[in-house]
C-alpha cells in the first residue's frame, strides 16, 4: 500500500466533508508533498446537516455552515479549485481532468464526490424542490418566502430529509403534507417495529402523514402545483419538496479503471485502485460484523468523518497498511422534536429488543440482533445511553451478553 512522501501530489475531487477533512487530516499527519483540491460547487467546504435543521428553519444564515475559510486553507498550502467539475480520471495516471479543459497530474487521487438529490421525472420536475446543497436550501427559503403563512407545502418521500424538512417548515408556520409510499417512512431501513414508533412522531407536532401514497405526477397549477394520485385525488401545494433518496456522483470516472457499482468499490484500506481511494457517501466500502461481509455505502456524517481520518493515517503512516480500520456506522436526525440516532449496520429484518423506554414515553433505546448478534443500536432522546453502548458494535456481541452487561444503564 502506498505511503506518501514530498514527491507526491493529492489530488482530492469533492470538496464537501469528507474531501475537507481528508485534506486536513493529511497534513496534521504530517504530509508535506503538493495537495489540491477540486470542488463543483462555488462554495467553501460547508457542512450539510445544519441545511435542513437550523438553515431552514431560519435559525442559521446558511454562512454558518462553512467549515473552513480561504486563509486557512492558505495557510495548510492546499491549492483549491472550485466551481469546477473533474470530467474524467486517466486510467493509467493519477491525473485529472477538468471541466475548463485544465489537467491536473497527481501521484494520488482521493474520490469524494459524495452524492446528489434524486429527482423524478415529473412534469413540473424543475419547479421541485430538492434540499442536498447551500443553494438548495437557499432557493426553498425563497420560494418559501413568497408563500402565505399556513400554506401547504407538499414533502414527497418520508424518510430523514423529509422528516428533517416537515418540522423545520412546520416550525416556520407552514402546512407540511408529508407523502409516503410505503406503509410506514423508513420502514426499508429500520423495519417494521421501529417505524412504528417512529410514524408516531408527525402527529405529536401537528404534522400530516399520508402513507401509500402513489403519486403519478406533480403539475404547476394557478399560485402553486397539483400533486396528482394514482386513485384520481390530488392535492394543492404552494412548493413541492423531493425527499426520495441520493444518486452517487461516479459518471466522471467512466473509463478510469475504478469500479462502479452504486458507490466507488474500494477494499478494507478505502483504494479502489493503487493510487485512488474513495471516501464518504461515495465509497462502497466492505463492512464485516456478525460473522457477515458485505459491501456497503453509507450516507453520514460520521462515516466521511471516519474514512477521512482513517485514510489520511493509513497514506503516511508506514507499517499501517496491516491495519483495518473499525469504523462503527453512526448517524442522527432531528425530526419532530426529538433526536434519533443509530449505531451499527443492521438489516431492516434483524430482530429487535427494546431496553429502555416506550414509544408512550417518547424515548427508548432498542436493539438489533441477528443469528444472536447485535447488529446495532437504535435510540429516541437516549443519547447518553447510545454513546455508552458503542463498545457492543467493536466486535462480534451476543443479545444474551448485551443483556447481561446492559451498557446502556450505567
Ligand atoms: C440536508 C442534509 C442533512 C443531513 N443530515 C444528516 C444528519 O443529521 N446526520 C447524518 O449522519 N448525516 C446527515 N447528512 C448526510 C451527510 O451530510 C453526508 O453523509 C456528508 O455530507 C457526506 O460527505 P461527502 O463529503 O462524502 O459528500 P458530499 O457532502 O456530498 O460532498 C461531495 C462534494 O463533491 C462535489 N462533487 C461531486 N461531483 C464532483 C465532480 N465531478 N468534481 C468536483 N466536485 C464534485 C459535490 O458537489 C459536493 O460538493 C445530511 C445530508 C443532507 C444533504
Amino acid at each position: 500500500m502506498k505511503i506518501l512522501g514530498s514527491d507526491d501530489h493529492v489530488i482530492v475531487v469533492g470538496a464537501g466533508l469528507a474531501g475537507w477533512r481528508f485534506a486536513e487530516a493529511l497534513r496534521r499527519e504530517g504530509y508535506l508533498g503538493a495537495l489540491s483540491m477540486v470542488g463543483d460547487e462555488p462554495h467553501l467546504p460547508y457542512d450539510r446537516p445544519p441545511l435542513s435543521k437550523q438553515v431552514l428553519s431560519g435559525k442559521w444564515d446558511v454562512e454558518r455552515t462553512t467549515l473552513v475559510e480561504a486563509e486557512r486553507l492558505a495557510e495548510l498550502d492546499i491549492v483549491t479549485h472550485w466551481g469546477t467539475a473533474a470530467v474524467s480520471l486517466d486510467p493509467e495516471t493519477a491525473s485529472v481532468t477538468l471541466a475548463s479543459g485544465r489537467v491536473l497530474e497527481g501521484t494520488f487521487v482521493v474520490v469524494a464526490t459524495g452524492t446528489r438529490a434524486r429527482r423524478l421525472p415529473f412534469h413540473a420536475a424543475d419547479h421541485l424542490h430538492t434540499l442536498r446543497t447551500r443553494d438548495d436550501v437557499v432557493t426553498l427559503r425563497d420560494s418559501l418566502s413568497l408563500l402565505e403563512s399556513g400554506a401547504t407545502v407538499a414533502i414527497i418521500g418520508g424518510g430523514f430529509i423529509g422528516a428533517e424538512a416537515a418540522t423545520a417548515l412546520s416550525a416556520l408556520g407552514f402546512q407540511p403534507v408529508v407523502l409516503e409510499a410505503a406503509p410506514l417512512p423508513l420502514v426499508a431501513v429500520l423495519g417494521t417495529e421501529v417505524a412504528e414508533w417512529l410514524a408516531r412522531l408527525p402527529s405529536d407536532v401537528g404534522v400530516e402523514l399520508r402513507v401509500d401514497q402513489s403519486i403519478t405526477d406533480v403539475v404547476s397549477a394557478e399560485g402553486g402545483y397539483d400533486v396528482l394520485f394514482a386513485d384520481g385525488s390530488r392535492l394543492f401545494a404552494g412548493a413541492v419538496v423531493l425527499g426520495v433518496g441520493a444518486v452517487p456522483n461516479t459518471e466522471w470516472l467512466a473509463g478510469s479503471r475504478v469500479e462502479v457499482m452504486n458507490g466507488v468499490v474500494v477494499n478494507d484500506h478505502l483504494f479502489a485502485r493503487e493510487d485512488v481511494a474513495a471516501i464518504g457517501d461515495v465509497a462502497r466500502f466492505p463492512w464485516r460484523h456478525g460473522g457477515e461481509r458485505g459491501d456497503v455505502r453509507i450516507e453520514h456524517w460520521q462515516t466521511a468523518n471516519d474514512h477521512a481520518q482513517a485514510l489520511a493515517a493509513m497514506l503516511t503512516r508506514a507499517g499501517s497498511e496491516t491495519d483495518v480500520p473499525i469504523m462503527v456506522p453512526y448517524f442522527w436526525s432531528d425530526q419532530y422534536g426529538k433526536k434519533i440516532q443509530m449505531l451499527g449496520h443492521p438489516a431492516p429484518t434483524d430482530q429487535v429488543t427494546r431496553v429502555v423506554g416506550s414509544p408512550d414515553e417518547g424515548k427508548w433505546l432498542a436493539l438489533y440482533s441477528r443469528a444472536d448478534v447485535v447488529t446495532g443500536l437504535i435510540a429516541l432522546n437516549q443519547p447518553r445511553g447510545l454513546m455508552l453502548s458503542r463498545g457492543l458494535l467493536e466486535s462480534d456481541v451476543t443479545l444474551a451478553q448485551a443483556l447481561a452487561t446492559a451498557p446502556w444503564s450505567v
